[in-house]
């Protein structure tokens, strides 16, 4: 990379916009805290550079929601509401819900289809009147002074514009706009490592009565072609199962590495490039084992994501960090604003490894504190999603409950409550406290 700079001219920037609160990003996380901020009566902004909202979840191709159950004591509850629950309601008005699957005979995971999650959340937001401008990259910021934003500076195709906001909220699952403004982070483990990027992807054409539950059965298949030496993976735990129609199934199943070995760094733009080619070059690879399954023969590639799947870049330091630890012994916090039933699910160099809270002695879900939400070092601002303040391994875990928010806490009550603590606990659990009781 060279070191060459060049001084790019002082300009003025038109101002797109004055909003009460403005949202980089429209992932999940980002999409929950709109409308929960609009929800709040305030003048709300979602900003987000591609042209439908989503995140990972359309952007990547993820296609599965995890997290939204937990494992209670042994029997399985859906453990988060709110605006969560506004989505997939409209995700199953276009015919694009499944009904949840048991993963791993352990945990419920509910899959949907990309188009229906687009549909539904544009929707989900026009009801809550908010204003939503796509098509904008997020490029840095302009502060007050050193602990207040002024504005965010996007790149349109109708050139640099500036939002100006009293409150920002940073969804962007990279902490950019955190970065940007100052905000302490970290990357990776003790090491650096960061759990794995994959390009997922979908396969059209299989037949749903031979194919079975090939779920099961791909594993050993796998393990044979290694033994026998006609393909190579990158990885093993490959999640290869069926969407709402049986005929399309969705492949999970690369992982991304650099030359050295390390993960791609979704920060880097050679990595990112490097990383997409591999990726469906992967993915090739994967379809030219599945199409020697039982029922896979005749299928095809329908849908490589517009981008290659990020887990995992900065973490954002805040008030509580969720660690490990605080998923597996399933914590509560008394300024608790939602929960996580998902174990932590560690990509590792050539695996996957899961870690569960005891089942079935444990509850099965931890809490998650609103300080997790509060950057340290800037105060207009707050951070929700996989760019929250997390450990490594609490991340690799609690990054999957972010739709959590709604009747309350946390980022619902961003312009209102900001930097204080509500007590209110919104999420559905009633069924967790029968269970408990
Ligand atoms: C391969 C893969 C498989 C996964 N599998 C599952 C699964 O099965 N189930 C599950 O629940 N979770 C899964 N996850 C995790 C899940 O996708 C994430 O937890 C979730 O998407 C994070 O949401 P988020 O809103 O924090 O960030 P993201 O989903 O990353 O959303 C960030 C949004 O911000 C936008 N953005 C970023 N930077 C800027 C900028 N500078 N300017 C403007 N916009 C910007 C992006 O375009 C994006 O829309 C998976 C993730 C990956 C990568």
């Amino acid at each position: 990379m060279s070191a060459k700079t060049i001084i790019e001219p002082a300009r003025s920037v038109p101002i797109y916009g004055e909003y009460e609160v403005a949202v980089l990003g429209g992932g999940p996380a980002g999409i929950a805290a709109a409308v929960a901020a609009a929800r709040a009566g305030r003048r709300t902004l979602l900003i987000e550079r591609y042209g439908f909202l989503g995140g990972m979840g359309t952007a990547a191709g993820v296609t599965n929601f995890c997290g939204l159950h937990a494992n209670v004591y042994g029997e399985m509850h859906r453990v988060v509401q709110g605006v969560a629950s506004e989505l997939l309601a409209r995700i199953d008005r276009v015919g694009g819900l499944s009904a949840p699957h048991l993963v791993l005979g352990k945990i419920l995971a509910q899959a949907y289809d990309t188009a229906a999650y687009k549909i539904a959340a544009d929707d989900l937001l026009a009801a809550h009147r908010v204003d939503i401008l796509f098509h904008a990259l997020g490029a840095g910021v302009v502060m007050h002074d050193e602990r207040r934003i002024n504005a965010v500076m996007v790149e349109t195709k109708a050139g640099r514009q500036a939002v100006h906001a009293e409150i920002f909220v940073d969804c962007s699952g990279d902490g950019d706009l955190a970065a940007w403004a100052g905000a302490p982070f970290e990357v990776g483990d003790a090491n650096g490592h960061m759990l794995y990027p994959s390009m997922m992807f979908r396969l059209n054409n299989i037949d749903p009565a031979r194919a079975g539950e090939a779920w099961r059965t791909i594993p050993q298949l796998m393990d044979e072609a290694l033994a026998k030496g006609t393909h190579s993976f990158p990885r093993k735990g490959a999640i290869v199962r069926p969407q709402k129609s049986g005929i399309e199934w969705r492949v999970n199943f690369t992982q991304l590495k650099r030359a050295d070995g390390s993960a791609i760094n979704g920060l880097e733009p050679d990595d990112l490039t490097s990383g997409e080619i591999d990726g469906r070059r992967q993915a090739v690879q994967a379809f030219e084992f599945l199409r020697t399954v039982p029922g896979f023969e005749k299928s095809y590639i329908v849908d490589l994501p517009p981008q290659l799947g990020i887990r995992e870049t900065r973490r954002i330091m805040g008030g509580y960090q969720l660690s490990g630890e605080d998923v597996l012994s399933c914590a509560s916090f008394a300024d608790s604003i939602g929960v996580n039933g998902w174990p932590i699910e560690d990509h590792v160099a050539g695996d996957v490894v899961f870690k569960f809270p005891s089942i079935p002695e444990s509850r099965g879900f931890n809490e998650m504190p609103y300080r997790m939400l509060v950057p340290q070092r800037v105060d207009n601002l707050l951070i929700a999603g996989r760019c929250a303040s997390m450990t490594h391994d609490g991340q690799s875990a609690g990054l999957r409950c972010l739709l959590c928010d709604g009747r309350g806490g946390g980022s619902c009550r961003i312009a209102s409550t900001f930097r204080q603590y509500p007590a209110a606990r919104h999420c559905d659990r009633e069924a967790a406290s029968r269970a408990e009781a």
